[in-house]
């Protein structure tokens, strides 16, 4: 059966990359993807499955009962675009200006609506229940995960899997790994409240500008002297804000940026950490500063067993070229949230243009839509494997 299945998916590809050319075209932003989750519901009820809508948001959760015992498996894709001008010159090209599938999310919705309608035909075959998570706002915190959770839309999943197509992993390549596998993703803002004054009478001051610049040298340090070297963190500040005068020293200046980890234990003393240090500066110039620490989405953690279906018997997944287990990766998901309620894994499925890699959110970001039925055959697998474990 489950051969059949596979045989199944590969016959929808014309209408999987009929899908992700349509989505690809009418690309909706986080929080706004109306037509896109019609589109969705639409294709539901074409085929006869139940779903509910609305949930946690635009999202839509799909459920497929099976005629033999066994357990409940989600199987997510998300389904928003980013606000980008897309630069690629080919005939799906994004019909709305400034906004692009620039992350594969149009992919993953043609992915698993392929699943969805192959697995309808073996359904009387099929153990357990199969549930379709079809996800908003994955690209903008807080996010369309933890929404649908709180919703209901893990009640009585047993385990669940998901994949993030990837330009920068070869064709039909998969990639993860067991444990953390994408990082915790959080923004600050900082700002020095000072004492502005005459640029040449800095004696009359609190110069905020001078605390901004020693805070950029001193924050490195706590990733380098605070944490311990076997844990990865990353500390970026991306915007310095000040002053509007070359002879005049502001009252305030502002530093934002970002940290990524790997464990919510360094997050805590990250966060322990750049206060000291804040207060440290602060406190040396009688001036005062507001640390605006925002946690995003906390890291994508893999469990073993579920992270080797991928990576001990990946290579039963039909069309699949290539596995192997990785370094996590920075980029932050908030796949992470399912992960800290039930067993399952996340990893890439290669979907590389040869001569035309470009990163995910770039204007010229494209993936190879061979990768669709792979994708889809893998989050199959996932299911398979959890019915027999
Ligand atoms: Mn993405």
């Amino acid at each position: 059966m489950w051969e059949k299945l596979y045989k199944k998916i590969d016959g929808l590809y014309d209408k999987m990359v009929a899908d992700r050319r349509y989505l690809h075209q009418h690309p909706e932003l986080s929080f706004e993807e109306k037509e896109t989750a019609k589109f969705i519901t639409n294709r539901y009820d074409e085929l006869g499955i139940p779903y509910k809508s609305n949930i946690g948001g635009y999202g839509v959760v799909a459920t497929l009962e099976g005629g033999k015992s066994g357990k409940t498996v989600a199987l997510r894709a998300d389904f928003d675009a980013l606000p980008i001008q897309e630069e690629n010159d080919v005939p799906y090209k994004s019909k709305v200006d400034g906004k692009m599938h620039a992350c594969g999310h149009d992919g993953h919705t043609a992915s698993l609506l392929a699943v969805a309608e192959a697995a309808l035909e073996f359904k009387d075959e099929l153990p357990g229940k199969l549930v379709f998570l079809h996800q908003p706002a994955e690209e903008y915190a807080p996010g369309g995960a933890k929404p649908m959770i709180e919703d209901g839309g893990l009640e009585g999943v047993d385990a669940v899997f998901g994949t993030h197509l990837w330009s920068n992993t070869k064709l039909n390549k998969i990639e993860t790994t067991k444990g953390p596998f994408m990082a915790g993703a959080d923004r600050f803002t900082i700002i020095f409240k000072g004492k502005g004054g005459h640029g040449a009478m800095p004696q009359q001051t609190k110069d905020p500008v001078v605390m901004a610049g020693q805070a950029i040298v001193e924050l490195q340090q706590v990733v380098s002297r605070r944490i311990n070297p076997l844990q990865p963190a990353v500390l970026t500040i991306g915007i310095i804000e000040g002053g509007n005068a070359f002879n005049v020293i502001p009252d305030t200046t502002k530093l934002t940026g970002t940290v990524r980890i790997l464990d919510k234990e360094v997050q805590d003393l990250v966060i322990e950490e750049m206060h000291k240090v804040l207060k440290g500066i602060s406190t040396s110039y009688d001036a005062e500063y507001e640390l605006d620490y925002i946690k995003g989405y906390p890291p994508v953690v893999n469990h073993d067993k579920e992270a080797n279906f991928y990576l001990e018997e990946g290579e039963q997944i039909p069309g699949v070229t290539d596995i192997e287990q990785v370094d996590p990766v920075m980029g932050g998901e908030d796949f992470a949230y399912y992960l800290e309620e039930r067993p399952g894994a996340f990893f890439f499925t290669g979907a590389q243009i040869e001569g035309h890699a470009y990163p995910h959110h770039h204007p010229k970001f494209d993936i190879d839509e061979r990768a669709l039925p792979t994708a889809a055959k893998a989050l199959i697998h996932g299911y398979k494997k959890f019915q027999e474990s």
